[in-house]
């Protein structure tokens, strides 16, 4: 993979307010490509989780920065139960299924509840970005806190992103916020590389399909707003028990249909740093 950064456009840097922000690129990685969701719910960490196995499976070198301050899902979905080592100046980050892996969830115990201010966010995410010794990646898979609080957009401003994937479900409750979350990334100037429909409908054992959060809302956002509709992956209870299982669906079945959703949507990321 060839390294080339897009410029900040000056139209985008007027939305910003004249400002230009001290965007540090992660270290270790060639690219940065973020996972955001407006809501809570909707499949991001697990969207994030078999999107980085399926770069892995074309062959890409993957990284997962669970960044989910949080909620941290990381642990669960790939049953990492270990601590990273550390030389109390860096960390390394934990190789699962051949990818590497870093989250605040292997720091804290499983219940812990996460009660920090917005500095200690900011604190932990920079030392996620510049102290975790990420080793010759070429991409890192970040899964974003959901919605557009001060967290996301510290998070946004102050790491070099490539791009970043919003996941939705159809539900108008949902899209509302996805909205919100398509100006803020405009406005931040981080490229948004389109919209992934998540829990669009279910397949009925009658070869039916049932429109379980109502139906065409994610693409008709993306249109509204000229963004990339990047296709939809159905609701199917094997995602979540494989999700359950801590070895998620893309490498428990890369044969099933929801696995070749996966490994399309990856050959076609990876196409776009080609
Ligand atoms: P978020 O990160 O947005 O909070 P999660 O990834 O934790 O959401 O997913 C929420 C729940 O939905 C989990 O139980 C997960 O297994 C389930 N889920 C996600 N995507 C699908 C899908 N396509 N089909 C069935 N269940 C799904």
């Amino acid at each position: 993979m060839t390294k080339e950064k897009p410029e900040i456009s000056d139209a985008t840097k007027k939305k910003m307010g004249g400002k230009t922000f001290e965007k540090n690129p992660i270290k270790g990685t060639k690219y940065t490509i973020a996972i955001s969701s407006a809501k809570g719910g909707v499949g991001k960490s697990t969207f994030a989780t078999n999107l980085a196995l399926a770069l892995k499976q074309i062959g890409c070198k993957v990284g997962l920065l669970d960044a989910d301050i949080y909620g941290p899902s990381l642990p669960k979905l790939f049953s990492i139960n270990g601590k990273p080592e550390s030389d109390g100046k860096s960390m390394t980050p934990i190789s699962k299924y051949n990818i590497q892996c870093m989250s605040i969830g292997f720091l804290t115990e499983e219940q812990t509840p996460m009660i920090w201010r917005g500095p200690m966010v900011t604190s932990a995410i920079k030392t996620f970005a510049q102290k975790v010794n990420w080793n010759n990646l070429d991409i890192i898979i970040v899964d974003m806190p959901p919605g557009t609080g001060d967290t996301q957009l510290t998070f946004a401003q102050e790491i070099k992103m490539d791009g970043v994937i919003i996941v939705s479900t159809p539900q108008e409750l949902a899209l509302q916020d996805v909205k919100r979350g398509i100006k803020m990334f405009d406005k931040l100037g981080v490229k948004i590389i389109g919209l992934i429909d998540n829990m669009s409908h279910f397949m009925g054992d009658d070869g039916k399909k049932y429109f379980i959060f109502g139906e065409g809302g994610v693409e008709k956002t993306a249109k509204e707003f000229s963004k990339e509709f990047l296709g939809e992956i159905p609701i199917d209870p094997e995602v979540g028990r494989f999700g359950d299982l801590g070895k998620p669906i893309v490498e428990s079945l890369p044969g099933h249909k929801i696995s070749k959703i996966y490994l399309n949507l990856a050959e076609k990321i990876k196409s776009l740093y080609n």
